[in-house]
């Protein structure tokens, strides 16, 4: 599959196909450092709502907003919002210090941790555990035992130790955990989602599409309904799969914690079945946590990692997204530029072979008239070398299964939303392109238009025209145009 075409020309595609994603944190919370990640390839930051308050993700936004317009680039937000994410809270030195077998007590009451005390943000953690169970901290890092539960204290024995700093995530990868899946915190951090206009909203430890469609239902009923991520990271998600993708707009397949609470050695695996499983969909899909991990401290990522970020391109995720490495770490716009460089490596293989993505069931098996046109439109597109498929778009939906199927010419998805144009840069391969409102009105001047302000011509003259496409199967009269480019 692979051999034949690795020793042809290195001609970098003018757009990279595979989107990123960077978690903005003290480390890049700057206007500057905003603009530079911009301009290293970042189509959309994440705001994570663990950490911060309202004031400094408030401020965060409306930067990354100005930095973008003034880019000229097309950049979603997307706010994760907790969910019950059990977490240690702070200690008096930032961090302390746990020892193999040494006690600790992890304490539900408020407080401040020290040497020997962690102080657990989720009051409740001592009602869902029991003596023998392990207690995993900082992505499982970290190891405890439950020896006893003395009221509000849990004494624990370290079974491997480290350095624990604040706020730090806790697993209980033996227990079921009780806490609600949108808790008091999320409604309060939604609301400012809200208030912002945020692209999308991340919900962590799914378990159900119950947990979507409530927030979903606690959005429509105080403000507006916006695009919902669930995060894959516990095992009732991975059970639940097929309503999540169905209740959701998009998954991420959150490997951080989806390792711990579930054996790491099945995470690959569940993580391919997830990509195809959403691309069948039409669901954007994202690859998270650890791609790039040791670029957090060093400027040169491990040949795993480059490894793995390879994968997410080869098995078609529609994103990358980076974490710890932009949010905190020493090399953040270094990291995004190398993300870029490895992604584009792929795709420029994937573009010589005219393959951008294994043909799965569901994508291909027309099942709908926009999936038979997406499908017709990708072997249009390959067969007759067109320069480009240009599809106006009000909900971005019909950019959006278009862009399921992979095509191999730049797919651009015209809107005179701004916020459809920000949705769609998550997705796969598609370069959002807004317009003004008269604009869409002659497509044959549209696609023109279009076609020259993105230099569409540059070795061939005919791009691909796709619209008519109404929510209403009954009202469906799609229209496939190949229209000459007036150069
Ligand atoms: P987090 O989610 O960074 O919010 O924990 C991602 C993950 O768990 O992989
Ligand atoms: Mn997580």
């Amino acid at each position: 599959m692979i051999v034949g075409t690795l020793d042809s020309k290195k001609v970098s595609l003018r757009w990279r196909r595979t989107k990123i994603i960077a978690t903005i944190g003290p480390a890049t919370d700057s206007a500057k450092n905003i603009d530079a990640l911009i301009k290293a390839g970042v189509n959309v930051f994440r705001l994570n709502m663990s950490h911060g308050d309202h004031d400094g993700h408030r401020a965060v936004f409306k930067k990354i907003r100005r930095c973008a317009d003034k880019s000229g680039t097309t950049i979603a937000i997307l706010m994760d919002l907790c969910g019950p994410k059990i977490r240690a809270g702070k200690f008096e030195d930032s961090s302390i210090h746990l020892k193999k077998n040494q006690k600790v007590i992890i304490s539900c009451n408020k407080g401040i941790g020290h040497e020997g005390l962690i102080i657990s943000q989720y009051r409740q953690l001592y009602k869902d555990i029991e003596p023998k169970q392990r207690i995993l901290l900082d992505d499982g890092n970290m190891e405890c035992r439950v020896e006893s539960v003395d009221g509000k204290e849990i004494v624990c024995k370290v079974i491997y130790g480290g350095e624990l700093k604040d706020n730090k995530g806790i697993n209980l990868p033996d227990s079921m955990v009780s806490a609600a899946s949108f808790t008091a915190k999320d409604k309060k951090d939604v609301q400012l989602a809200m208030a912002l206009d945020a692209d999308f909203v991340a919900l962590s430890f799914v378990r159900t599409a119950k947990d979507i469609q409530s927030l979903q239902r606690y959005m429509r009923k105080t403000g507006k309904e916006l695009p919902v991520i669930a995060k894959i990271e516990r095992p009732e998600a991975v059970v639940n799969l097929d309503d999540i993708i169905d209740a959701a707009y998009g998954i991420m397949i959150a490997r951080g914690d989806l390792g711990i609470e579930l054996p790491a050695e099945e995470v690959p695996l569940i993580q391919k079945e997830i990509i195809d499983k959403a691309r069948a969909n039409h669901r954007p899909v994202i690859v998270a946590t650890q791609m790039m991990e040791s670029m957090i401290t060093n400027a040169r990522p491990t040949r795993a990692e480059v490894g793995d970020v390879a994968n997410a391109a080869i098995s078609s995720s529609d994103a990358v997204m980076l974490s710890a490495e932009t949010a905190v770490g020493k090399y953040p716009v270094k990291t995004v530029k190398m993300m870029d460089k490895i992604l584009r490596e792929i795709e420029r293989h994937q573009w010589n072979t005219g393959n951008f993505g294994d043909v799965i069931d569901g994508v291909e098996k027309a099942s709908s008239s926009r999936k038979a046109i997406a499908h017709a439109a990708n072997t249009l597109a390959r067969d007759l070398k067109l320069q480009g498929i240009i599809v106006p778009t009000r909900s971005g939906h019909t950019a959006v299964v278009i862009s399921a199927s992979r095509p191999s010419s730049p797919l651009l998805g015209v809107s005179t939303h701004m916020h459809t144009c920000q949705k769609l840069s998550l997705h796969w391969g598609i370069i959002p392109f807004l317009i003004k409102k008269g604009e869409a009105s002659n497509w044959e001047a549209l696609s023109q238009d279009v076609s020259k302000r993105c230099n569409l011509t540059k070795t061939g003259n005919r791009v691909l025209f796709v619209s008519g496409f109404n929510d209403n199967e009954e009202l469906n009269e799609p229209v496939l145009k190949i229209i000459k480019v007036k150069v």
